[in-house]
């Protein structure tokens, strides 16, 4: 049986892909941060199937001490501080988990044992202000969030440990990638809660930032599968994982009221875009996937609609269960 350590099993990914893993017949381990109270919601489905070992990307022993004692043969590091926003107000904390926290993984791993494959969780907020249209693993990067920069050095990183200790370090260049399981303050998740409350009677408006910013948004589902395929590969390289395809804040806006049958989404949305004005904005992101879909065989299997009223159908589900 082979073995996987995640970090941030904990999260959006980590759930998605622990899940696959299991399936693909993995021993599956997750570190997890100690916090005063329990966060494993969105893995309780699975917790008696899989092992939690507690640790923390600030303490390097700790990382040492989870690889010595679960010996795993793939490492994926999804563990970060993941929202760009919160980066502009804690943009040094966001360094140690997002950037150094890399360094102190593959150093874990270049200590205990460098046989082991890594995977890192790069992003496409490293194109930000970008240079071409669509971004692929050769487009330059311009990152403009303390988020997107720590990112870059995590992905620099991983290329220089694989060139300078041949480990087998890979880098997916995830566009946004969306679910039920998102945390409630990115923008699609924000969306589809609120259109649910809001069909539900449990509340008249959303506030909302600019509506134009137009994002790549894939299934979380589909893009764990492209990440396990990275390190099942003869040699480690980077690859974009995207749709191809991408839709504004708006289109999203307009699709999750339709869903619930709502055409005149204007009365419920109040334009607040000097609140959620971030320091610098990331206009607009479309991804080439072309070297996953010939490399790998991946291809998205959920389409944007697909996407947009499997959140918002969660959510009416999630919210009839809630009195509140
Ligand atoms: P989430 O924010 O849902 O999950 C982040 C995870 O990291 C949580 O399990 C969190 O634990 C854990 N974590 C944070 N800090 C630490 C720390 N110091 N030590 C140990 N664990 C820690 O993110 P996603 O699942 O959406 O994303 C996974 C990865 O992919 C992230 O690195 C993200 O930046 C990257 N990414 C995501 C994209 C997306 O669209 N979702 C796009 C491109 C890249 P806890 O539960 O305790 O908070
Ligand atoms: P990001 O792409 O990782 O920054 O993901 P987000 O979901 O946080 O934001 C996507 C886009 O939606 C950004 O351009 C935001 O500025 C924009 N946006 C507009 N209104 C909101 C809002 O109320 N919340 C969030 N999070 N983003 C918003």
């Amino acid at each position: 049986m082979p073995k996987v350590l995640i970090t941030g099993i904990t999260g959006q990914d980590g759930s998605y892909l622990a899940e696959f893993l299991l399936k693909k017949n993995y021993s599956v381990f997750g570190l997890t941060r100690r916090t005063s109270t329990v966060n494993n919601e969105r893995i309780k489905h699975i917790e008696d199937k899989i092992e939690l070992i507690q640790g923390d990307l600030l303490d390097q022993s700790s990382l040492v001490e989870a690889i010595n004692y679960t010996k795993p043969d793939e490492v994926y590091n999804l563990a970060a501080q993941s929202f760009v926003k919160t980066s502009w107000n804690q943009p040094v904390l966001t360094g140690e988990y997002t950037a150094l926290g890399v360094t102190r993984i593959l150093e874990a791993i270049r200590s205990v044992n460098p046989k082991i494959k890594f995977y890192q969780a790069s992003s496409s907020e490293m194109f930000g202000k970008v240079t071409e249209t669509p971004q692929k693993e050769t487009t330059r990067f311009h990152p403009r969030s303390p988020y997107g920069v720590a990112k870059v050095y995590g992905h620099y990183l991983t290329q220089n440990y694989r060139e300078s200790y041949d480990i087998f370090a890979c880098s997916g260049i995830l566009f946004n990638h969306e679910s039920p399981r998102r945390g409630l303050e990115f923008v699609t998740r924000k969306i589809s809660h609120a259109v649910a409350r809001i069909k539900l009677g449990k509340q008249d408006k959303v506030e909302l930032g600019d509506l134009r910013p137009k994002r790549d948004w894939g299934f979380a589902g589909d893009y764990v599968e492209a990440m396990w395929l990275m390190l099942q590969q003869e040699k480690a390289e980077d690859f974009v994982i995207a749709t191809g395809e991408n839709h504004s804040v708006e289109e999203f806006v307009t699709i999750a009221f339709e869903t619930v049958g709502i055409t005149d989404w204007k009365k419920h949305v109040v334009s607040n875009v000097e609140a959620h004005m971030r320091p610098a904005e990331v206009d607009y992101l479309i991804g080439d996937a072309g070297k996953a879909r010939k490399e790998l065989g991946w291809a998205p299997k959920t389409s944007f609609k697909q996407l947009v009223e499997m959140m918002v159908n969660a959510d009416l589900e999630l919210e009839k269960r809630n009195n509140k």
